[in-house]
């Protein structure tokens, strides 16, 4: 191919390499190994290829109406063929009166089968007997087809390619038994019939190849990382639970403990007491109480005189940490301390000098905590709660603030699916908090149209007259800051409206607010000088009001599913029932009001991120993309889930006997995972 049209390629369809044409899949196939007769075509049909003798051809129409029609007759019935373009073309070339090969896209029109522009060939029964094979369609651009690289050439690109390559340019990955025993076709065979197969079943045999070989080795990468990580990484040794840790359970700790918390706990105990480094997730529904076990984790640290560092992704959930945490920790002998964006000039400066002379225990932040001037003692474990707030990288360079890695544990009330879970987090441990402290009354949620507006705010008013408090939020529309604004400040004036000072006070927090005025209303409404909170997504995570009953979201329809969640799981935290009224217009379209249903019908969160799973697909997952591991070809995370799981099980089961891969039976993976070094950018999660 000609510079040219290899440019073409590249900058159209992203085909560099061999190795690119070899996985630019086709999209379908089409028989052109069979004929249908004429009479047995049907409204099921789309592609056929049909043979007969073309009748004559007629002219008709004006101008823009212009067309040609004739028919094709077989034994069995007639086919109408219809053309709008080129028609003077069309008239030299064809002849009616002969035996023609067509093949195309039926439709039906008043009841009869037709074709529009069908691709014609004359008709001589020995050319089908060559075809033993389906023919591939590729997506392909305008662009390409006017320099003659439409999907037909691409095949023949490949085509040419596959005939030059043998098993040994290809060689098998995957260990035999493996193979056999999940019935999976050979490698090389495999990616000549996804794009030249036989039949049907052929191609689906190799699709089911394909895929499991991709979602294995993203499986087996991310738990080698763990593997080799348990195995040779060094961490700090947490080997006694001491007076700070035992002092605080007993004296400070106002409520017991969850058998869920008890269970994670003793788990981040014997991971943190072996050597080496933790790297752990944490997941646990809104609520679940994920800060009193970093609290704990923390004390663990400072018992074995080694500092710590809870980062979380917004000031306002760093303050409300530091605060709460300040005050639980009052009567302990350690020191705690706040560090943001905004901790400025010889508060600083002190701040530094303390962390650096080992003086300060437990630091509270934002991501300010890991810039370069951050330097710590003895740095013995990192808390990111939130975690898909904070990039890869931001995280990565957490690893410069000691000698011996951190533990890291990072935590997490954004549901995410197990099946997406285990595959995007493989290289991490996994606990989960799946169960809620005692006496949570269960979240009452009901969707409201805007014609019911009067009726909410009432009920909103009954309660504030019980001594509750509100949330109102609204959403984030545009990209656009400031039409988010005038969004929220319209809104305000509207709640202002029904909430009228000096009977009622309201709290607006936003993201245009300067940090001490975000502050300020928050705290406001934390010691209920407010009644209603009158805000954008800034409160999504963490914020902790228990006295607050109510959470209103207007425009709930243009939420999505986690984050309506994430928004229902700030009530309900105290002992008063609380509610969530999701407020939208009429007009729903039907992804939204399955959203509506969701939300009404559990409280779940695990429930609701495999819904929202299957409603948005794992692309749009936070933090998901970035790690690179959800970017298959061929698999989806969403309807491949029994072979995600079954790829999970195999692969636990060969590096839990054969941890090195060096059996001689697993060569084969050693191998491929050797040859494809640097093909992937695997960064480390965290
Ligand atoms: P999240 O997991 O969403 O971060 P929090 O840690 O903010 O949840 O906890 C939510 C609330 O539950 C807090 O008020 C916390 O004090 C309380 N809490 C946590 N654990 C328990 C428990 N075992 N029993 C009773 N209340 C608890
Ligand atoms: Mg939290």
């Amino acid at each position: 191919m000609g510079p040219q049209r290899a440019e073409l390629l590249q900058k159209e369809l992203n085909i560099f390499t061999f190795n690119d044409l070899l996985h630019y899949f086709p999209f379908r196939h089409v028989d052109k190994t069979k004929l249908t007769p004429i009479g047995e075509i049907n409204l099921n049909d789309e592609y056929v290829q049909v043979a007969g003798i073309l009748a004559p051809l007629e002219q008709m129409g004006e101008k823009r109406g212009r067309r040609l029609t004739s028919y094709l007759q077989d034994k069995t019935g007639s086919l109408d063929l219809v053309w709008f373009q080129s028609i003077n073309l069309i008239k030299k070339i064809v002849h009616p009166g002969q035996p023609y090969l067509v093949y195309g896209k039926v439709s039906f029109f008043m009841g009869k089968p037709q074709m529009v522009h069908p691709e014609m060939e004359p008709w001589d029964p020995e050319k089908l007997k060559g075809k033993d094979f389906l023919e591939p369609v590729y997506p392909s651009t305008e662009k390409l087809k006017t320099k003659n690289l439409g999907g037909r050439q691409v095949g023949k690109l490949t085509a040419t390619l596959l005939q030059h390559l043998s098993e040994r340019d290809i060689p098998e990955n995957l260990p035999q038994p493996l193979r056999e025993e999940l019935k999976l076709i050979p490698r090389f065979p495999a990616y000549q019939q996804i794009h030249f197969p036989k039949n049907k079943e052929a191609y689906e045999a190799a699709v089911r190849r394909l895929k499991f070989e991709e979602i294995f080795f993203a499986q087996l990468r991310m738990n080698l990382l763990r593997s080799e990580r348990h195995r040779f990484s060094k961490g700090v040794v947490f080997e006694k639970v001491g007076d700070l840790f035992n002092r605080f359970y007993s004296e400070c700790l106002p409520f017991e403990l969850t058998n869920a918390q008890k269970r994670v706990l003793k788990e981040i105990r014997i991971d943190t007491g072996r050597g080496k480094q933790m790297n752990r997730l944490l997941q646990g529904d809104v609520g679940s109480g994920k800060t009193v076990v970093a609290l704990l984790c923390m004390l663990l640290a400072a018992d074995n005189g080694y500092q710590s560092v809870l980062m979380a992704p917004t000031e306002i959930l760093a303050r409300q940490h530091f605060q709460g945490i300040k005050e639980l920790l009052e009567p302990l002998p350690v020191t705690v301390a706040i560090l943001t964006g905004t901790t400025k000039g010889k508060e600083r400066r002190l701040l530094l000098e303390q962390l650096a002379n080992g003086e300060i225990n437990i630091l509270i932040g934002t991501h300010a905590v890991i810039e370069d001037p951050v330097v710590f003692q003895n740095l013995g474990l990192v808390i990111i709660d939130e975690q898909h707030r904070f990039g890869v990288a931001q995280r990565a360079r957490l690893w410069e603030k000691a000698i011996i890695p951190p533990h890291v544990l990072v935590m997490t009330a954004t549901p995410i699916p197990r099946t997406l879970a285990m595959t995007a987090y493989g290289d991490l441990d996994y606990s989960v908090i799946d169960e809620l402290p005692p006496g949570r009354k269960p979240i009452q949620t009901v969707h409201r149209l805007e014609n019911d507006r009067s009726l909410v705010m009432d009920f909103l008013k009954a309660e504030i007259a019980l001594g509750r408090q509100i949330y109102i939020i609204f959403p984030l529309i545009e990209e656009s800051e400031k039409l988010d604004y005038e969004n929220l400040m319209q809104g305000y004036d509207v709640v202002k409206t029904y909430f009228p000072e000096p009977q009622y006070w309201i709290s607006m927090v936003h993201g245009k607010m300067p940090a001490h005025q975000k502050e300020e209303n928050m705290r406001r409404f934390v010691v209920h000088d407010t009644q209603i909170m009158v805000s954008t997504t800034v409160i999504e995570v963490g914020v902790n009001v228990p006295n607050a009953s109510v959470m209103l979201i207007e425009s709930a329809e243009k939420f999505g599913l986690s984050q309506l969640h994430q928004l229902r799981g700030r009530v309900g935290r105290g002992a008063e029932k609380s509610y969530c009224i999701l407020l939208s217009g009429k007009k729903l379209g039907n992804e939204a009001r399955e959203r509506m249903k969701i939300m009404t019908s559990t409280n779940n969160g695990f429930v609701i991120a495999e819904k929202d799973l299957e409603l948005r697909g794992p692309g749009d997952i936070e933090g998901t993309r970035q790690s690179g591991v959800l970017s298959f070809k061929l698999a989806d995370i969403v309807n491949d889930r029994a072979m995600v799981t079954a790829a999970k099980e195999r692969c636990e089961q060969i590096l839990k006997d054969d941890p090195d891969l060096s059996k001689s039976e697993h060569e084969v993976l050693k191998a491929f995972l050797r040859s494809q070094k640097g093909k992937t950018a695997w960064s480390k999660i965290s």
